[in-house]
């Protein structure tokens, strides 16, 4: 038996955050050594909403593929590659469009949030509309069964799994399999600007690779409560960003709850709060910034092209197994065809 498969990936429109790490990418470091994991830098789902830009979407592949390795992703555990060098994937999308209804993808709540973020108005273009789809594609062309995301993906997890019960069923094969999202303590980080989710597209993250002065003017940029005037005013925990992020990277959740307790009581300054968090934050992404200066721009080229060459072998393995559930697979049936026709 092989090792069961872990999938994810990231869209390359800007630089991975602290979102992406707490989310997604500390589980990937873990998964590594266990599961055989597979990282995709999904080019070509940006592209479905970033396709009048497609230069930022080229030119944040290789920052991607350098903040994994500055977390620690290790290239020999996990293949690293890149969707569109893929293109089985666009072809399973093709037959796995007919599975899928127009109304089940209107229902998308994550489709739903990110059609009224995105301002398309009625022209909401079909690629960006179907993208729960391809993403059905990237789950299922590896086999994927775990697979290590935040919160704001499980809408398309569902979608993957309905999709692979109803081909199977459907085709009457086993081919295809139902994957589960690996989630975390921090399923879904907030911005520092106080919205649910701290996002690329939204420009409200700390990223990775920033450095620490942007790191400390953001953290003291963080939304507190704005009725927490004076330092005795009692002041409010919940929607509080910066006690958000220390319940996330502090890693003292006693110290923590008594800080909450005195701050809730009045007694504790919005100054002193940042600060602990300024030094929680420094301390944590010190060591990310220092790994990825050292890394060189051809490594990081080969490695993706390594990886995607792998990648591409599985993906095409998948697609004709596809085709032959469906019955497709005429040129490999000639001397059957001919036979009974
Ligand atoms: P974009 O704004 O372009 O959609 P994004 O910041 O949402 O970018 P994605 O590339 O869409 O990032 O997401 C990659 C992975 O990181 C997904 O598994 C997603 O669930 C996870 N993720 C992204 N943002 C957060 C967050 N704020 N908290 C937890 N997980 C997150
Ligand atoms: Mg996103």
């Amino acid at each position: 038996m092989g090792k069961i498969v872990a999938l994810t990936g990231d869209r390359p429109t800007g630089k991975l955050h602290l979102g992406h790490l707490v989310g997604s990418l500390k589980s990937r470091v873990e998964l590594q050594d266990t599961y055989d994991q597979y990282i995709m830098i999904a080019d070509t789902q940006a592209l479905t909403d970033y396709f009048e830009n497609p230069q930022r979407v080229v030119d944040n592949i290789i920052e991607v593929v350098s903040d994994y390795l500055a977390v620690g992703i290790d290239p020999n555990l996990s293949t690293i590659f890149v969707q569109s060098q893929v293109p089985a994937l666009c072809e399973l999308t093709m037959y796995y469009m007919n599975l899928v209804t127009v109304s089940r993808l209107e229902r998308n709540p994550t489709v739903k949030a990110e059609l009224a973020q995105k301002d398309f108005g009625k022209a909401v273009p079909v690629g960006f509309f179907c993208y729960p789809i391809s993403q059905v594609s990237d789950i299922t062309a590896f086999k994927g069964e775990i697979v290590p995301v935040g919160e704001d993906q499980l809408p398309m997890i569902e979608q993957t799994n309905e999709v692979v019960r109803k081909f199977n069923r459907l085709y009457n094969t086993q081919c295809l399999k139902e994957a589960t999202a690996y989630l975390t303590k921090t399923k879904r980080l907030v911005g520092i600007d106080g919205k649910a989710k701290a996002s690329k597209s939204l420009n409200n993250a700390i990223f990775l690779s920033d450095s620490p002065e942007v790191i400390k003017e953001k953290v003291y940029s963080m939304f507190t409560d704005p009725n927490h005037l004076k330092v005795s005013d009692p002041g409010k925990v919940e929607g509080n960003v910066v006690f958000e992020y220390l319940d996330a990277f502090h890693p003292d959740a006693e110290e923590i709850s008594s800080l909450k307790a005195k701050y809730q009581k009045g007694g504790l300054g919005d100054t002193t709060i940042k600060s602990l968090l300024n030094n929680v934050l420094q301390d944590l992404l010190l060591p990310m910034r220092e790994k990825r200066i050292s890394l060189k721009k051809e490594d990081l080229f080969d490695i993706c092209i390594e990886g995607t060459r792998k990648a591409r072998g599985v993906a095409e393995q998948t697609l004709s197994e596809v085709k032959s559930s469906i019955g497709i697979d005429f040129f490999e049936k000639r001397d059957f065809y001919l036979k009974n026709h």
